[in-house]
């Protein structure tokens, strides 16, 4: 389960910039996940349930938003969102295509109390 090391990462970076907000209390996490991440939604509440008692994120709400991928078509250059499945451009129907977005998982925003 790897999402629990991307967890790991998560409650370090938010509690490192609550720290600095001087924050007593994070309320809500906003995560943004790339449908092509591979990154399961179940495992991270899973792993932020695990992980953040004990940290400024304790109790606090985990919000998880997924974008579609995105691609490049490299014969006409046309960038379109498309699904986990298909891939061909929809202007031309070339199917070489390189993937731009919809692999990153990033933290959006949190809400902190201080
Ligand atoms: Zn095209």
């Amino acid at each position: 389960m790897h999402e629990f090391s991307l967890m790991t990462g998560v409650l370090d970076a938010v509690e490192i910039s609550a720290r600095e907000n001087n924050a007593s209390k994070i309320t809500e996490v906003k995560l943004v996940i790339g449908a092509m991440s591979e990154v399961l939604e179940e495992a991270m509440d899973f792993a932020f349930e695990a992980l953040s008692p004990g940290t400024l994120a304790e109790g606090a709400r985990l919000t998880m938003t997924k974008v579609s991928p995105k691609s490049r078509c490299l014969a006409c250059g046309e960038e379109f969102e498309h699904d986990r499945l298909h891939f061909a451009c929809p202007r031309c129907d070339s199917l070489a295509t390189q993937l731009i977005a919809g692999k990153e998982m990033y933290i959006e925003s949190m809400e902190i109390e201080t």
